[in-house]
């Protein structure tokens, strides 16, 4: 690939804070590639592990639906981070990031569900935030290929986009190696504290020292740091999404009721949500989409879009749940970082989260209290909260814990 580095002289890459700091990402996926990028453009001498290929967790399965809009100020800050980051990426490599609008929509009979919309619409333009809020007829003018009969008001968020996730990895992989980052593929680590340190499997029982090591490891995260005797508390859960190779002009759109999103694709649409609210074993789970999915998300795209697919491919993914669905980001232990737990936003926070987890590893940044790993036990029990977008229950104040949002 190759190519100028859109980061080279901004934000935390630009110091030498790193130097002399020996660290293990632990995960390619998008964010691990990101904090090793970041972490070795300031300096710091970086080894990542990835178990078998870059991209073979959940990014390389991801929808590559991004927008800034949530309703909380912090989560509303790292969208907006991470949405400035794939803009500047944009072109480098295979990775292109394509501006699209973000229609978050309940049908009328949902009263809870269209009102929690309007709420959160409201609270996300208090954090600054492009959201406005449409009436049906506004929404059917301005979108004409959408079916919205049925809608009164809907949220448009015009900071959004989509993205294949597998060029992102891709590219900022290249960079990352440009800047000096040693990638191992078909390398599964076990991660060891007090020292910080990672055996890689071929290689048992030899343990490496680092300074530091970042678990970005997807669904194996809560196993990985288990067996290093730190518990965390993480589910893995399937999710499904599908490509239609019909052609598909209109804006993405997530029907809140249906609990269903689409986007444009370069073959034509791509669709999903399918939700299994079950703890699934990361080293046993069906990759394939269920039937009941393909058949659901089929009615929803015909009614709302008028889209009556035909199926290229259909599959499954696993993202991370945790109890009150925020994620883990940071120290776990002395040297020991985590970065995982996005509840179906992991992709479009990446460039944010792989940047922050990086600079809480070079010291610039304590973190983010309400992401602090160590805010729980590790043994709590929990739900895996469903694809449901929208809380109905959240407080309408604004910076209170609201969740307006597509769990993907
Ligand atoms: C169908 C589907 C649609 C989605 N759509 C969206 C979307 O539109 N927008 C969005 O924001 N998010 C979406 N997501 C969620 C998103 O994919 C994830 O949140 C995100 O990709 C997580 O990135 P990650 O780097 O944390 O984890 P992963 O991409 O899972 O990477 C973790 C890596 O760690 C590796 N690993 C595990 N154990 C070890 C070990 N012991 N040693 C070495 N390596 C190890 C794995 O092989 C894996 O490659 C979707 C997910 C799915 C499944």
């Amino acid at each position: 690939m190759g190519g100028t580095d859109p980061d080279a002289g901004t934000g935390s890459a630009a110091g030498a804070a790193g130097d002399g700091l020996r660290v293990a990402v632990v995960g390619g996926g998008a964010v691990g590639v990101t904090a090793a990028h970041d972490l070795a453009r300031a300096g710091a001498d970086v080894t990542l592990f990835e178990r078998g290929d870059l991209a073979s967790g959940a990014s390389g399965r991801a929808a590559g639906v991004l927008y800034d809009a949530y309703a909380e100020d912090i989560d509303a800050e790292v969208g907006a981070r991470a949405l400035e980051r794939f803009r500047r990426l944009s072109g480098t490599g295979e990775f292109s990031f394509t501006d699209c609008p973000y229609v978050l929509l309940a049908r009328d009979g949902d009263g809870d569900l269209a009102e929690a919309i309007e709420g959160a619409a409201e609270r996300m333009r208090v954090h600054g935030r492009d959201v406005e809020t449409l009436g049906g007829e506004e929404l059917r003018g301005r979108f004409p290929s959408l079916r919205v009969d049925d809608v009164t008001v809907a949220a448009v968020a015009r900071n959004a986009g989509w993205a294949d996730p597998g060029s992102y990895v891709a590219a900022v992989a290249d960079l990352a190696e440009s800047a000096g980052v040693e990638i191992r593929t078909d390398s599964p680590v076990a991660v060891s504290t007090a020292p910080p340190g990672v055996a890689v499997a071929s290689e048992a029982p030899v343990t490496r020292r680092f300074d530091a090591v970042v678990v970005a490891a997807g669904a194996h995260t809560k196993q990985v740091l288990a067996d290093a005797g730190i518990a965390v508390p993480l589910k893995p859960y399937r999710v499904q999404a599908l490509v239609s190779s019909r052609e598909y002009g209109g804006p993405m759109w997530y029907d809140a009721s249906a609990g269903a999103y689409a986007r444009p694709h370069p073959a034509g649409l791509l669709a999903g949500d399918g939700t299994v609210p079950v703890e699934a074993d990361p080293d046993e789970w069906d990759r394939d989409a269920d039937d009941w999915f393909v058949e659901d998300v089929g009615g929803t795209l015909r009614e709302r879009a008028g889209h009556d697919p035909e199926v290229d491919r259909a599959w499954a993914g696993l993202c991370t749940a945790t109890p009150d669905g925020d994620p883990l980001l940071g120290a776990v232990a002395d040297g020991v970082f985590v970065a995982a737990g996005w509840q179906g936003h992991g992709f479009m926070r990446a460039p944010a989260t792989g940047e922050a987890v990086a600079r809480q590893v070079l010291g610039e940044s304590d973190g983010t209290p309400q992401f602090d790993p160590t805010r729980f036990d590790g043994d709590e029990a929990f739900e895996i909260s469903e694809g449901m977008a929208v809380d109905t229950e959240s407080d309408t104040d604004a910076g209170t814990d609201d969740r307006t949002e597509t769990r993907n």
